[in-house]
C-alpha cells in the first residue's frame, strides 16, 4: 500500500507541474517553491513529464540557460538540469533554464 501511495503522490506532483507549466514559464526553483518539493526532485519529475506530455501530443519546452556574464546561450544542452559553469567565459552567474508545456 505504501508503494501505491508513493506512486499516487508522484502522479499528483507531475500533474501539478503540467498544470503550472501550461499556465506560465517557470524555473525548477520556482516549481519547487510552488509545489513544496526539493529542486532536485523537480528534475526527476520533469524527466517523466517530458515523456508523458509527448504521449499526449504536448511538449515540454526547455528555455535554455544563459550566461549573465557574456550572454552565452546553452542551446545545445539537452539535459534538463541547469549547467554549473559557462564554457566560454567560465563564469558561474547563469540564468536558470525555464520550462513550459504547450
Ligand atoms: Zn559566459
Amino acid at each position: 500500500m505504501r508503494h501505491d501511495t508513493h506512486r499516487n503522490r508522484a502522479r499528483t506532483i507531475r500533474q501539478q507541474i503540467v498544470d503550472l507549466l501550461s499556465e506560465d514559464e517557470m524555473s525548477a526553483r520556482e516549481l519547487s517553491q510552488a509545489i513544496g518539493i526539493r529542486e532536485k526532485e523537480v528534475y526527476d519529475h520533469l524527466f517523466h513529464v517530458a515523456r508523458s506530455t509527448a504521449a499526449q501530443s504536448k511538449r515540454l519546452i526547455l528555455q535554455p540557460s544563459r550566461c549573465l556574464m557574456c550572454g552565452y546561450v546553452f542551446e545545445d544542452r539537452k539535459r534538463l538540469t541547469r549547467p554549473g559553469r559557462c564554457p566560454r567565459c567560465k563564469g558561474s552567474h547563469l540564468q536558470q533554464p525555464t520550462y513550459r508545456v504547450r
